[in-house]
């Protein structure tokens, strides 16, 4: 991605972004993020990989997430605020920004939540994929919030998903969820219980939010060859499975050095086994030991995957000609005379007589 000398931004809001998955359909574009999360993760070498930063304070967490390869870098923030919908607030909030990395000029300035949701769910399939039994049909979700319906459909298109079996501690979440999947194909049952829900699955989705040490699933409810696609244990004390589901599973993960901190896998020993998903995509890992093992994607979330959104966004941008190029950067005739901007008038700057 060069840069040309005068370039612009471009700028993708909420509403620009809302308008190119409309105009795609949503299964496309996560059919399109998880071709990108693949590509891109069977060139795990090639990437400059750290485990995001992140600020803590008592409700919530707010994280900025950098990686490059060797022409382009990209960081997002993202926020986690399990207590925000009480507020009428997401919990999850991001945008993210492409830069060319010959130059370093900022190309791409795009909304990231209702991306973070489709990349989220896409790279979750991605996983699957690999990992669960082949023939799965029926996946239990529990957490019916935000990201759910991304799940849903992302294992409905990408795996064959047909039965989702649901549950949630709030009742019109679970009401809201069912209501989306209408027309979709999909058959949902709404459940009273993690343990009902979890009953005859193949897969197993926990997205839930609440930051504390949660024991969603445990071990009684495991069914031999289930797959664990947990992903909402994604932070220091924010967990979802009990210990020993993880001890009894094969545990696979995006980035070890990552996870270790903010995953499931927090709660064990820093040696405790674990297989990066790259491996088994590149061919490196067997994955699945047997159709009777357990599988756990103790998913928490990681930059080459927000990497790969943008990149689908740059592209999809530029095939429908969306988004608007602003002026993030100040365009400079010389650019060693900064300076030189505030001694000529600048057209904001308006004089009331
Ligand atoms: P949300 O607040 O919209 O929904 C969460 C739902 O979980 C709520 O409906 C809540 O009632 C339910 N819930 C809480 N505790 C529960 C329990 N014990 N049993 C059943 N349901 C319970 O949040 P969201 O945006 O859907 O995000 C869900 C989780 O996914 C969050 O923890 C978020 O941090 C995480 N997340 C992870 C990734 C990743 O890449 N791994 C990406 C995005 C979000």
């Amino acid at each position: 991605m060069a840069a040309p000398q005068h370039f612009s931004t471009r700028y993708l809001s909420a509403p620009d972004v809302i308008a190119l998955v409309q105009r795609k359909g949503v299964e496309p574009c996560l059919r399109g993020i998880a071709d990108y999360i693949h590509a891109d993760f069977l060139r795990w070498g090639a990437f400059d990989k750290s485990a995001r930063v992140a600020s803590h304070s008592r409700d919530g967490v707010i994280e900025l997430m950098p990686i490059a390869d060797d022409q382009t870098y990209a960081f997002k923030y993202v926020n986690g605020h399990p207590k925000n919908t009480r507020w009428g607030l997401p919990t999850v909030m991001a945008f993210g920004v492409l830069a060319d990395v010959a130059t370093g000029a900022p190309l791409l300035l795009s909304e990231l939540t209702l991306t973070t949701a489709l990349r989220t769910a896409a790279m979750s399939a991605v996983a699957a994929r690999a990992l669960a039994r082949p023939g799965s049909r029926t996946m239990a979700l529990i957490g019916n919030g935000a990201q759910s319906e991304f799940q849903a459909l992302a294992f409905h298109h990408l795996l064959g998903i047909t039965t989702l079996r649901l549950f949630d501690t709030d009742p019109a979440a679970t009401a809201k969820l069912q209501a989306n999947l209408q027309g979709t194909g999909l058959r949902t049952v709404a459940c009273s219980s993690t343990a009902e829900a979890v009953r005859g699955a193949d897969i197993v989705t926990t997205v839930t939010a609440d930051k504390t040490n949660a024991t969603i699933l445990t071990p009684d409810l495991l069914a031999p060859g289930m797959h664990i696609n947990a992903v909402g244990g994604d932070c220091p004390g924010k967990t979802e499975l009990h210990a020993d589901v993880l001890r009894q599973a094969q545990v696979f993960v995006e980035y070890a050095p990552q996870t270790r901190i903010e995953g499931d896998i927090q709660q064990l020993p820093p040696d405790f086994a674990v297989t990066e998903l790259w491996e088994v995509l590149a061919g490196q890992h067997g994955g699945r030991a047997s159709d009777t093992a357990a599988t756990v994607f103790d998913s928490v979330g990681f930059a080459l995957e927000d990497f790969s959104a943008l990149r689908f966004l740059r592209d999809a941008a530029a095939e429908l000609d969306m988004g608007q190029p602003i002026e993030l950067i100040p365009e400079l005739s010389d650019p060693k005379n900064l300076f030189g901007l505030l001694r000529t008038r600048s057209p904001l700057l308006c004089v009331v007589a």
